[in-house]
């Protein structure tokens, strides 16, 4: 018997206390300084703790930390419930997510979004057609068939997804009868910038499983003016305020923000904007990660930034989906790119104001993990997660099932994906996972390294542990 590698302790001093959490089993215990003093002697036997030497009521709470994974029989068998934690993770059949770029197509010039500067991107870039939809939806069916799934969830992103509603629509409805004549539930959300959401748009797909639109606001008025214009350079804030109104009553809204250092401290402002409108108590969650621009020299395996291009640009569409949760806003992608402090400061402020907002360690495994996440191109083609969307070399098939050796090998490569192996004994590895894989592939060239925010997920466990220790 031995302390689990997978414990994280955080001491509450001023309570006398401390939070103990397993990432593993997602145990979160406020204990008394014996409990930790006892795992402490747990630990000092290095494995040959024998139960004669504890006194009873110490059997009595030696046993809930066991029933709690706290305590493990020794770190073979607990390395072996690592490997089946994550077959489990890889081969999870109980949720079909289906992330579907409409069209790699904007109407926004967003400073810092890699479709920003490249001129006609608003005009020339890839939209599904509806010939492509058609055989994208008898591929989800056929997937649907295969899987066998208890809940199918279907996102639409883009470029800005709302730019082809005809395919929207039609795969909406499609796909929510295929669903429906299968007795699978299904979910329906949008990541959009939120220009062109109507009450019409909502209306139309309400019937069919929408469940939840997640909107961008890059800081207060002036700072995302500045941020997120159109192609000629005017404003969006106020309309997408707007929009944001005349729908907050008929469907669930998240909002994300991108900061970077210029923006981040209008990020407040913003949270007081948003605590003062009507529609505040409608917000489901607010989440913002940063971009930044310039790379920073990083040590081999740890990455301070987001996933960037080799032009220094993130990788459009990154870090935006609600990848490894079914709820809207979720956590992983959209903290895949850390601004470690910023974040931590950004998630207090989220806090404070009232909003719901991830806790900053329930990150992962995301769905580049998956087998049964896809994220599908304009084109039919198919990826492990958005970031890799748009480089065919990074395919892992086609929804027309084409034989294709590369691709093929690259779901292999998809499937055998592990950089969590090199991160030795990490608390962290049940919800990090290595890091972001996108990030891994650009900043590291290889996939299968991680790339390592530790800094952010401590600072995201001592706010968890201050949350329960004062819900407790
Ligand atoms: S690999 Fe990165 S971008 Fe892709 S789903 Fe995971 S966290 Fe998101
Ligand atoms: S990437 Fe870093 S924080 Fe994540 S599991 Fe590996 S060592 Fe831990």
């Amino acid at each position: 018997m031995q302390p689990s590698m997978f414990n994280l302790r955080v001491p509450l001093p001023e309570r006398n206390e401390v939070f103990l959490m397993n990432t593993m089993t997602d145990a979160q215990l406020v204990v008394s300084m014996d409990v930790a003093a006892l795992l402490d002697r747990v630990a000092a036997t290095e494995g040959r703790a024998d139960l004669d030497q504890f006194e009873a009521n110490e059997l009595d709470a030696i046993e809930q930390l066991g029933d709690n994974g706290f305590l493990v029989p020794n770190r073979e068998a607990e390395r072996r419930d690592l490997d089946k934690y994550f077959a489990r993770v890889t081969s999870d059949a109980s949720e079909l997510n289906i992330t579907l770029l409409t069209t790699l197509q904007c109407n926004f010039a967003c400073d810092y979004c890699y479709q920003g500067d490249r001129g006609g991107h608003d005009t020339l870039a890839e939209k599904m057609t509806l010939d492509t939809a058609v055989r994208v939806a008898e591929w989800i069916e056929r997937e649907i068939d295969r899987v066998r799934p208890e809940h199918f969830t279907l996102m639409f992103f883009g470029g800005e997804p709302l730019l082809n509603l005809p395919v929207m629509y039609y795969l909406a409805e499609r796909l929510w009868r295929a669903a429906e004549a299968r007795g699978v539930p299904m979910s329906l959300t949008i990541i959009t910038n939120g220009l062109l959401l109507t009450p019409e748009v909502v209306d139309r797909l309400e019937p069919y499983g929408l469940s939840g639109i997640k909107i961008t606001l890059d800081g207060d008025r002036e700072t995302h003016n500045r941020m997120r214009p159109l192609r000629g350079g005017q404003g969006t804030f106020d309309r997408i305020v707007e929009n944001i109104r005349r729908v907050a009553g008929r469907v669930r809204i998240a909002i994300g923000g991108n900061f970077d250092e210029s923006s981040v401290d209008s990020y407040p402002a913003l949270l007081d904007f948003l605590s003062a409108q009507e529609f505040a108590d409608k917000l489901v969650k607010v989440n913002f990660k940063p971009v930044i621009r310039a790379q920073a020299p990083a040590p081999r395996g740890v990455l301070p930034l987001l996933p960037v291009g080799a032009d220094g640009k993130p990788l459009g569409g990154t870090c935006m989906t609600g990848a490894g949760t079914r709820q809207l806003g979720g956590s992983a992608c959209d903290s895949c790119g850390f601004g470690e402090d910023q974040m931590s400061f950004l998630r207090e402020e989220t806090k404070r104001h009232g909003f719901p907002t991830p806790d900053g360690v329930h990150n992962g495994p995301c769905h580049v993990h998956m087998a049964h996440a896809h994220t599908i191109g304009p084109d039919g083609s198919l990826y492990a997660c958005p970031g890799f969307t748009g480089d065919l070399g990074l395919s892992t098939g086609h929804v027309d099932d084409r034989d294709d050796l590369v691709r093929e090998q690259m779901r292999g490569k998809f499937d055998r994906l592990s950089p969590w192996k090199e991160c030795g004994d990490c608390a962290f590895i049940p919800v990090c996972a290595g890091g972001c894989s996108v990030a891994s592939h650009t900043q590291l060239a290889d996939m299968n390294l991680p790339t390592c925010h530790k800094r952010s997920l401590e600072s995201a466990v001592i706010s968890l542990a201050h949350d329960a220790a004062s819900a407790a």
